[in-house]
């Protein structure tokens, strides 16, 4: 397996490009750690095919390298990669059996019959295929189908890389939810770089150990599932993150206290020293809302609740701004208004929609999430 680096990469499909938007990928320079699982994660056109497709070798960059552990394979085609790619329709023979599928990407490197069929069998158990294996693969189903591909992708234990673009597209929702975790189980297993395309954040955040979040051709953030929760370097993705996403107020800081119209929010620590027009962001998750009013709480209207089933969100107005708060089941909602809580901890500040300071260390706790 392989430590990739982009090294100063862009990509414009134009051929004289000029402003910025003239890129499908902005210049980046990163380094992804071997042995890790990556997902690559944003809105439609952001660039994460781009991304892959460059890192497979499918598409040439057109600025900048890509090294597999400190080589440069910028101008290798993908063959000569050491790679494996899975994507998002099922590539697979179906006039072959599904063992001699899986065999393929084995025998076409010429391994002994014998380290095949122990390969074989070993993906085949984790991907619930054994009883499938003498089975013409043309008389399977379309998640088969696609469990094979995946399969094939896996099969090879030499490989630079493992690419995955929306393999799980087709995949009807219930076996999505577990070929997610075998994915996991998998990567834990054999420690396989692999590096996943992905639109759907909760696919991200379960797949993989470092999120790639990526807008508009630019890597926004790279970061565990917990840090983009609990601290989102940038508006777009706290936004993006979350189920809904954060909460942002405009404000004026002062003497470490936030005012959101004639609302006072008391910030906490290590920030007396700003001033001026920032923006407030704290998640659903981290806002309280009580029946009754105590110190330092909002009177806040109660807008609409929106039941989930497992949770339930309030939208509140706080001086006609809407705020979304994210309760349990049980919580009850006050029927007209109720008092918001904005806990110093969970505040987070945003000047020009990058993260300007995450509130002191001393004074974290724990996520709803973690508990
Ligand atoms: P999706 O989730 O919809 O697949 P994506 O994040 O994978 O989107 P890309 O497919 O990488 O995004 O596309 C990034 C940008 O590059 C888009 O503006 C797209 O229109 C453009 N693009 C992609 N492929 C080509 C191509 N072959 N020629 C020209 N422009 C392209």
């Amino acid at each position: 397996m392989a430590r990739i680096n982009l090294k100063n990469l862009a990509h414009a499909y134009l051929p004289a490009p000029t402003s910025e938007t003239d890129y499908a990928l902005r210049k980046m320079d990163h380094v992804w750690e071997d042995g890790r699982a990556y997902a690559l994660l944003g809105p439609s056109g952001c660039g994460k095919t781009t991304l892959l497709n460059i890192i497979s070798g499918l598409v040439q960059p057109s600025e900048g390298q890509v090294l597999f552990d400190g080589k440069d394979v910028s101008a290798l085609p993908p063959q000569a990669r050491n790679i494996a790619q899975v994507f998002q329709f099922p590539v697979i023979y179906d006039t072959m059996s599904v063992f001699d599928n899986l065999a393929f990407p084995l025998r076409n490197r010429k391994q002994p019959e014998a380290e095949i069929r122990t390969r074989v069998e070993e993906v085949a158990e984790m991907l619930e295929l054994k009883d499938e294996l003498h089975k013409r693969a043309a008389n399977l189903s379309a998640d088969a189908k696609q469990k094979i591909s995946l399969g094939r992708g896996l099969v090879r234990n030499d490989v630079a890389a493992i690419l995955f673009d929306e393999p799980l597209t087709v995949i009807d929702p219930h076996l999505k939810l577990l070929l997610r975790r075998k994915l996991k189980q998998i990567h834990a297993r054999f420690n396989l770089t692999m590096v996943y395309v992905t639109h759907d954040q909760l696919e991200a955040l379960t797949f993989a150990d470092q999120v790639v979040v990526m807008n508009e051709g630019q890597v926004m953030q790279i970061g565990t599932p917990q840090d983009l929760f609990e601290n989102p370097q940038h508006t777009f993705v706290g936004y993006f993150i979350g189920s809904p996403g954060m909460n942002f107020l405009p404000c004026q800081m002062h003497k470490g206290v936030a005012s959101v119209g004639p609302q006072l929010i008391p910030v906490g620590h290590g920030t007396d020293q700003l001033h001026g027009h920032f923006e407030l962001g704290i998640r659903p998750e981290f806002l309280k809302l009580h029946p009754n009013q105590t110190p330092g709480t909002h009177r806040v209207e109660i807008d609409e609740v929106e039941e989930l089933g497992n949770c339930k969100i309030v939208r509140v107005l706080l001086d006609g701004q809407g705020l979304k708060v994210k309760l349990t089941e049980e919580q009850e909602v006050p029927a007209e208004h109720g008092f918001l809580e904005f806990p110093p901890a969970w505040i987070r500040l945003y000047a020009d929609s990058i993260l300007v300071r995450s509130t002191d260390e001393s004074q974290r706790c724990k996520g709803p999430h973690h508990e």
